[in-house]
Formats: C-alpha cells, structure tokens, sequence
C-alpha cells in the first residue's frame, strides 16, 4: 500500500519539530499539522518567555546589590510595554527558526488542526485526507483549572504574557513549578504577589530541605507565601477580584492565576473511535518506544503524561525515530533526569530526594546551607543550600541537590557526574574550584544525618 507519507506529526512542539526534522534528515517523507504557533508550550508560552521574565525580574535585585558594591546607581521604572514588545518580538523570531526547520529539512507543513480518521489517515480541519505509514501525536499539555464559583476569572500561564498592563497585586494558586516560578518572577517585577498552597510546602515531590530553603528564600524576597490555603470563591469586584479562602479569609486582587497542574493535550483527536488508549489525566498510553496499542500510531512529550519537560520531550521524539526509521530500537532513558526550578532562589535537582533514597536503602546526607560571598557582602539574608544524598553500601551519589543562584546551570554538569555513577568518593576526590559556591559539593566531609 503506498502512503501520502511515511510519517505524519500533528504537533510542532519540541518533540513534534524534532521527531520531523531527523525523520526528514534520513530521507523520509514527512509532514506536520500544527493549529497554533510553531514551537509549543516551551517556545511560545512556557520555558523560553517564562525565563525571559525570571531575567527581567532579577534586575530589580542587582540594583540594590550594586549600590552595597558602591555604585551609584538608581532603579529607574521597569516599563512592562517595553519589555513585553522585545518579548514577543523574540517569540515571533524563534517561531520562525522553527518554520524554517521544517521548510529548510523538506518537511511540509500544515496550519491547521489535524485529527486521526483511521489508523493511517489523518483528516485536516478545511476535510483534507493525508494518509501516512506512521503518525506521531505530540500535541502537548494544556493548563488546568479547577471548578469553583467564579474560576472562571483566573487566567493561567498561558494568558500571563499577554497581560496588557502588569497589575498591582496577584494572586498565584499552586506549588508546582510553574506557580512557584511565577511567584518569584511577579514579585521581583514589583507586584505585591500573594501565593496560595493547599498543602504545608510547595514543591511537593523535591527533597525536603530544598524546597524549605526555597520556600524561605522566597517568603523572604517579598512573596507572601501561605501554605494550607485554598480559594473557595472568587467573585468580580470593579476592576478587583475578592477571593474568599478555605480559612474564611477575604482578600482583593488586580489578578488571580492558576497553576494547578496540566492535562495533556488529546480530546478530539480521534484517538478513542481508533481504540487508542488513555490513561490517567486523559494521557496517550504508549510502551517503552513510545507506541500506542494501534501499531502505526505513537506520541511523544506532554501528551504521554511520562516526565514533562521539554529535553524529555526531545530525547522521545528522536528515539522513535531511531526506532522506527533507523531500524535501531530505542527507549528514550527517564532515569536520572537533572532539572532545574526557576524560582527565585533557583534549585536544581538530580536523582533521588532524601526522602526518597531513605525509603530505598541506608543512605549518608552531606549538606551544607550559607551565605554566598556575592550575596552575603551586599546584604542580603538568602542562603544557598548544597546537598548529597549518598548509598552507604555503593557509596554512589543517589541524588544532588542545589538551591543558589546559577543552581540550574550548576546542575547540568553534576547531573553528568551522578548519571556515570559517581561515589562520594569521586566527588572528594576532585579539587574544589575556589572561591564558588559549588565547591561545596566536593568539599562535604561529615555526614549530618544518616539512615
Ligand atoms: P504541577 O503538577 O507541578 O503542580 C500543580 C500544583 O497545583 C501542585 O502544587 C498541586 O498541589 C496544585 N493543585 C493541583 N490541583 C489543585 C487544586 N484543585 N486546587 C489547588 N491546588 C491544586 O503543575 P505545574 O502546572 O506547576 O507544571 C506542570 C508541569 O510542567 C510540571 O510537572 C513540569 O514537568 C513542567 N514544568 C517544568 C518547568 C521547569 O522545568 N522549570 C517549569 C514549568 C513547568 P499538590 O502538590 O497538593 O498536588
């Protein structure tokens, strides 16, 4: 049977984009539907604006911390409407490499939203039939909200870039992510931020001291943090919101935001009518290379529900390539992933919590919290946090977690060491690199707990 093409992707996300452009690279016929913006989430409403507000709001900061190194500067008025049109700007720049990804690597592309009409046949929204030997779903996640009186006047992550002015005051509901990073961004762009979490800590799921030493760094920036807090009403007040809590309290907002989780991306799309399965929150079941139960059909990314990042979303969309069209089956690797949280403090985590490796085996914590010298002599009260969870019969390093300025970068390169499989040992046997906030880590000589 001959096909329109050997692969058709609905979806230009990260892992869409990427699946295309290598599957095109070894010479197969490829096309892609995409009803939105080229890019994604991470490109166009996620990883990339978001960092660019984490960088605009941490120059309110560095002011200060110039003046306590002597300089005689003033913080003049951070204009939103400058920085939003610079912002977009760049999003409409890197939208087009994306176009041009796929044009540059033959790959035809389609504006519109696709669904699937049969195991081999995608339909277009203008009725267009495409037929194609696999089809790869990588249509991502959508923000969450859940039901209440008056939800309905939250805006989530989605509209946040879009605001026409930045408000006097917010709301953030969540502890996730993607609340707690917001949090810290509208707080350092000098919006009086007000974060609500339903349950005693945010970042539940990270290791424990590390989400403290976050959660303290950021109540002392300026957030007003409350933990085992809900909203149970929302009602519109002239251009406010009045939010009652779960403690009965009121409070008037310019803006309320949710970021209660995400769903992935699959209603619509066919998928049941062809007996592809969904699992939990509604996500694309696949196996281990990515493929549903209906042989020519596999998903990568958010839609899967596996881990919910952009890189992750990479590495599936190029080892179903691998697998399919290279002939050489490959699982895309989800242990050990190293990931970095934008909040402000940063933190960046690899392997194992605390919690976690003490549940698994006996384990020595090494972990040390201070003042950094850069911080420290301007004034500031923030500590950093450096920490290593370490298995007392393999004496590997289980897990390593970083809370600092720079700790997402700082990751990346231990997340090297702890995938090789380094020791304790290892760690101690490299020289430290001084003066740094991360020799630390190769200097930690007593365990301060052990299981
Ligand atoms: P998360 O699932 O991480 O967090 C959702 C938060 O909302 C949790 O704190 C959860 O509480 C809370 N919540 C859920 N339902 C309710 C409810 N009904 N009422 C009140 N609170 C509720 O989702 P995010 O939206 O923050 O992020 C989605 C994903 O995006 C992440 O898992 C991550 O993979 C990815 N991401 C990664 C980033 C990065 O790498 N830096 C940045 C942003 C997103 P509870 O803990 O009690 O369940």
């Amino acid at each position: 049977m001959s096909f329109d093409y050997d692969l058709f992707v609905i979806g230009g996300g990260s892992g869409g984009v990427r699946a295309a452009r290598v599957a095109a690279q070894e010479g197969v016929k490829v096309a892609l539907a995409e009803e939105d913006r080229y890019g994604g989430t991470c490109v166009i409403r996620g990883c990339v604006p978001k960092k660019l507000m984490v960088f605009a709001s941490e120059y309110s900061g560095m002011v200060e911390d110039a003046q306590a190194y002597g300089w005689d500067i003033k913080a003049g008025d951070f204009s939103w409407d400058a920085f939003k049109g610079k912002l977009h700007a760049e999003l409409d720049r890197l939208e087009g490499i994306y176009r041009n990804i796929l044009k540059n690597n033959g790959v035809e592309s389609f504006d519109q939203r696709a669904k699937l009409a049969d195991a081999h046949t995608v339909e277009l929204a203008d009725g267009t039939r495409k037929t194609a030997k696999h089809i790869l779903i990588a249509t991502g996640g959508w923000p969450t909200v859940p039901e209440f009186p008056g939800s309905e006047l939250a805006i989530t992550s989605n509209e946040i870039f879009h605001l026409d002015e930045l408000p006097e005051s917010i709301l953030i509901v969540g502890g996730g992510y993607i609340a707690s990073e917001f949090a810290g961004i509208m707080n350092g762009l000098g919006v009086k931020t007000t974060q609500f979490y339903r349950g005693p800590q945010i970042l539940r799921g990270f290791d424990e001291e590390a989400r403290g030493v976050v959660a303290e760094g950021m109540a002392e920036a300026g957030v007003n943090l409350q933990v085992n807090t809900n909203v149970t009403e929302m009602r519109q007040e002239g251009g406010k919101i009045r939010v009652i809590d779960t403690h009965g309290n009121e409070h008037l907002f310019d803006k309320v935001m949710y970021a209660t989780g995400r769903a992935p991306n699959a209603d619509s799309l066919g998928l049941e009518e062809l007996g592809v399965e969904r699992g939990r929150n509604g996500a694309i079941v696949v196996d281990a290379y990515s493929q549903t139960g209906v042989p020519s059909v596999f998903a990568v990314g958010d839609v899967t529900d596996r881990v919910n990042l952009t890189p992750v979303a990479i590495r599936e969309g190029m080892a179903f390539v691998e697998t399919v069209f290279k002939g050489n089956p490959t699982s895309p690797d989800h242990d050990l992933i190293p990931t970095a949280i934008f909040t402000q403090p940063e933190m960046g985590t690899v392997g194992l919590s605390e919690e976690e490796a003490a549940a698994q085996e006996p384990i020595e914590v090494y972990s040390t919290s201070f003042k950094p010298m850069q911080q420290s002599f301007a004034g500031r009260a923030q500590k950093v946090l450096m920490k290593l969870v370490v298995s007392k019969a393999t004496r590997k390093v289980l897990g390593c977690h970083i809370v600092a300025p720079g700790a997402g970068e700082m990751i990346q390169l231990a997340g090297i060491a702890v995938k090789m499989g380094a020791t304790k040992e290892d760690f101690d046997r490299t020289v430290a690199v001084h003066p740094t906030m991360s020799e630390e880590l190769v200097t930690l000589k007593t365990p301060v707990r052990f299981t």
